[in-house]
């Protein structure tokens, strides 16, 4: 889609003012997107990277009404709450085999780790404008891809399942290296997610329930939404095979609200059955000693507020009574 025809403020202060024509006629105006929009409010703090927004507090008082929603929605799940820092530690991400797929998207922190003598050459390339970034090394630690990434792991080491499986309630920043000028693709964004552990059966119910708790929580937010299914964005000539296999198997599904300029409706929660992936790579078994499955649905915060903001108006004072007595009385 061309959303850059729309704009010529990516990324920037927010005035999108058309400039003045050599013939001294005023150019018609650029229209303003929604991205321009949210920034001349204050509701987004651009930084001058794509992707990369400071939050207002209107905007925080809605992400945290959400979250604190989505608590309340998920609380008959008797759900393990798990919280990690926004990174994941380097072998279990290679574990993953994230970078088989993903390759596009991941962000490995890096640092520098030398001795003086390399200092001084590091310091002497900024100081010239040249590259300097070959004199640093990948860390220990990534950035987190999917809130759920930290939680396989973890519970493998645990060992076998309860007969019951396991429900996990995970939130994190999670990063993608997708800089977008659409502000529901954002490089890093807040994800909330119920991740279920078990056998096949009980992963299909819970997503079954999650995707009908999703559309009512969407009706009672009043904005438009359809479900469909959907693919992750798998790299490169091979990644299309798989895509296509993940859709030929139902094992994703989204559901979409009309969110950005002129483009069709943007992903805001998905529901997904993983299969035995994550128990091929790490040991997680069931109370039977079979290989666990597990699925998620995951909640994208920062989409879901953006979802309001577009369908609602940004003056919160114009929303409807019920929405806002739902996020908390914002
Ligand atoms: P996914 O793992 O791709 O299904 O993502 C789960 C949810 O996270 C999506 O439904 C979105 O709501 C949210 N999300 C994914 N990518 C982004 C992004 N680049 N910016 C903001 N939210 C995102
Ligand atoms: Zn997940």
């Amino acid at each position: 889609m061309d959303i850059a025809s729309d704009s010529l403020d990516v990324g920037g202060g927010g005035a999108s003012l058309g400039q003045g024509s050599p013939s001294g006629h005023a150019a018609p105006p650029v229209a303003r997107t929604f991205l321009d929009s949210l920034i001349d409010a204050g509701i987004l703090i651009p930084t001058g990277v794509d992707g990369i927004y400071g939050r207002s507090r209107v905007y925080e008082a809605i992400a945290e009404g959400m979250d604190a929603l989505i608590t309340e929605i998920g609380a008959d799940q008797q759900a393990e709450m798990m919280r990690f820092p926004p990174t994941t530690p380097r072998n279990d991400f290679e574990d993953s085999e994230y970078l088989k797929s993903f390759p596009q998207l991941a962000g490995i922190v890096h640092s520098f780790c030398g001795n003086d003598h390399e200092h001084f050459r590091l310091v002497a390339r900024l100081e010239r404008g040249e590259d300097w970034t070959d004199q640093l090394r990948p860390t220990r630690v990534v950035l987190t891809p999917a809130a759920c990434y930290p939680v396989y792991p973890v519970l493998a080491r645990r060992g076998p399942l309860p007969p019951e499986g396991r429900v996990v309630d995970v939130f994190s920043y999670c990063f993608r290296h997708e800089p977008s000028i659409e502000p529901t693709r954002m490089q890093m964004f807040r994800m909330r997610e119920y991740v279920r552990l078990g056998t096949p059966e009980q992963i299909l119910a819970f997503r079954q329930m999650w995707i009908e708790r999703g559309q009512k929580l969407a009706d009672d937010l009043e904005v438009p939404h359809t479900l469909d299914l959907a693919n992750d964005p798998f790299f490169g000539r091979g990644g299309k095979l798989v895509a296509d296999n993940q859709r030929d198997l139902k094992l994703k599904f989204e559901l979409l609200i009309p969110v950005n300029d002129g483009a069709p409706p943007t992903a805001c929660m998905s529901f997904n059955y993983h299969v035995d992936h994550f128990s091929t790579v790490w040991p997680l078994r069931t109370a039977d000693g079979e290989k666990a499955h597990t699925g998620c649905a995951a909640f994208g915060i920062d989409r879901l507020t953006l979802a309001l903001l577009r369908n609602h108006g940004l003056d919160l004072s114009g929303w409807p009574r019920g929405v806002r007595a739902l996020l908390g009385g914002i």
